[in-house]
């Protein structure tokens, strides 16, 4: 495995679960057992009505582009290798929106709406990051 040289995600209480199941190919998201609302990304209380009463459930990681941008140029070491590349909030079918990295597709062919399906990067040892790609 390649060294991985971008930041690496804070692995927090809170979002242990998650990568956790990034790790086994699996998306989760937050839904609240009280008022039934569903969030991303990981938080200790619902946003939507403060309750902790919060549970994990598998996201079958299918969205649409919701927008996007693509960055071309950057010295940010572990990004500039990678220029240009797309930046993106992807709509899950379950209506919480994700912050993620479209691969797999030309820049220039991303469009508001495209779908898209989640995909696992192994970054190293311990961590694996979600990103889209074109469905
Ligand atoms: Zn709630």
């Amino acid at each position: 495995m390649a060294e991985y040289t971008k930041p690496l995600p804070e692995i927090t209480a809170e979002s242990r679960p998650f990568w956790e199941g990034c790790k086994r190919r699996q998306l989760l998201v937050q839904r609240c057992r009280a008022c039934g609302a569903r969030q991303h990304y990981p938080r200790g209380v619902c946003a939507a009505c403060w309750s902790d009463d919060l549970e994990w459930l598998p996201s079958p990681g299918r969205g649409r582009v919701y927008s996007f941008t693509v960055t071309h140029r950057t010295q940010a070491r572990g990004f500039r290798d990678e220029l240009p590349y797309v930046l993106a909030w992807v709509e899950l079918d379950e209506g919480v929106q994700v912050l993620t990295n479209l691969v797999g597709c030309d820049p220039e062919k991303v469009r508001i709406g495209m779908e898209v399906r989640v995909t696992f990067e192994d970054v190293n040892a311990d961590v694996s990051i979600p990103r889209f790609t074109p469905a």
